[in-house]
């Protein structure tokens, strides 16, 4: 393969079903396909099975991922859904790194009160820990890294390859949401299944809801192709097309939202009014804490350049307070466990000048003191 900015910008050009020479991939809206006989089909039936749009979108994301079989679906907690409805069944138990996007859990929990799936955390630090939760019907270990909003670094290859070596059966599941294939290849490290929520970076302008699934076992992807045929959170043609057209940048959009957050977190680190930052070294999110002295609504009000919304990974940057927004739904004893505290402020740096982006949270930070 081609270097992976080479892939992203020209995998999915001169696609083979266009005479035209375009070097833009068309998008077909069909829903339907002609068969040209009984008993024949062109590859193509009917749009919740696949469409050559999602096809190639799909190509794309298992060659960037290193898999051998992606699927394009409706939203990140689609892709959640999809796997772990497709590997567990009741009385299955796995396991999970502690530091989640909100909503995995809030899944999690669902599973367990409908469907009796265990699920226990890990701290995502000590192996040792981990390899002692396993039980006989433990199916799968779910990680994410860099954590959600703590920046926690898991080692997936320590994980996978701990895990394996006691358990093959056992499936390791990354959510790569975060650092994207340009930074992390977990399939690589050994896991089994990666996971994204397409709307953050894959899509990175704010503008598609999706989700991706990519995996490397033949038998694996069999059985999620049958789950999502039957039950059909597809992405549809218009927005595969879309985030067909986003990869193009993703390279160069990671390498400018990594400038920007590193150099941001580098200043914030001396500030006046800045307890503490959390940075993995790479990708564009940041948390911080805001001194207690200092008024996290005013903090917000007074920002010009960024944002106060949900969300992240788009090229605009945009705030958020994780205790009282993505994180609200977990007991307010484990959101304090987890360092979540009324004063972290969660940054997704987007594609703006990074000195720009650097003066206005300064001032908002200053204004924010209660003096
Ligand atoms: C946003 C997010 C999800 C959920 O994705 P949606 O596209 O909002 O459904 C899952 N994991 C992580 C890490 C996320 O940031």
């Amino acid at each position: 393969m081609v270097k992976v900015a080479t892939q992203l910008v020209q995998g999915t050009n001169g696609s083979e079903d266009d005479r035209s020479g375009a070097v833009v991939a068309p998008l077909h809206f069909s829903t339907a396909f002609r068969h040209p006989g009984l008993g024949e089909s062109t590859g193509y039936d009917y749009s919740r099975m696949t469409t050559p749009t999602r096809d190639l979108l799909e190509a794309q994301l298992a060659k960037i991922e290193h898999g051998t079989q992606a699927f394009a679906v409706s939203s990140g907690m689609a892709a959640i859904t999809l796997v772990l409805s497709t590997i567990l069944k009741s009385h299955d138990h796995f396991i999970t790194s502690d530091n989640l996007y909100g909503g995995s859990f809030r899944y999690f929990d669902t599973l367990r009160n409908q469907y009796d799936i265990a699920y226990e955390t890990w701290n995502g630090q000590d192996i040792d820990e981990l390899v002692l939760r396993i039980q006989p019907n433990t199916k799968a270990i779910w990680i994410e890294t860099p954590s959600n909003p703590t920046m926690k670094v898991i080692d997936i290859q320590a994980v996978a390859s701990v895990v394996h070596a006691i358990r093959p059966d056992i499936l390791v599941i990354v959510d790569n949401t975060f650092l994207t294939p340009i930074y992390q290849n977990p399939l690589t490290e050994g896991a089994d299944i990666v996971v994204h929520s397409a709307t953050k970076y894959l899509g990175g302008h704010n503008d598609i809801l999706a989700g991706a699934v990519v995996v490397k076992d033949a038998t694996l992807a069999d059985a999620l192709r049958t789950q999502l045929t039957t039950t059909g959170q597809v992405l549809d043609p218009f927005d595969s097309w879309l985030l067909i057209r986003s990869l193009k940048t993703l390279a160069v959009r990671m390498r400018v939202h990594t400038e920007n957050a590193q150099l941001l977190a580098k200043r914030l680190a001396t500030l006046a009014g800045v307890e503490k930052v959390l940075y993995a070294g790479v990708g564009g999110m940041i948390s911080f804490y805001l001194a207690e002295a200092y008024d996290v609504n005013q903090f917000l009000q007074a920002l010009t350049v960024g944002s106060f919304a949900e969300s992240l990974g788009g090229v605009e940057t945009l705030i958020t307070v994780p205790f009282v927004q993505t994180h609200h739904d977990m007991p307010e004893s484990q959101r304090l466990g987890l360092g979540i505290t009324p004063q972290l402020i969660r940054l997704s740096v987007g594609l703006e000048d990074a000195d720009d982006l650097w003066a206005d949270l300064a001032q908002a930070i200053q204004k924010a003191g209660r003096v």
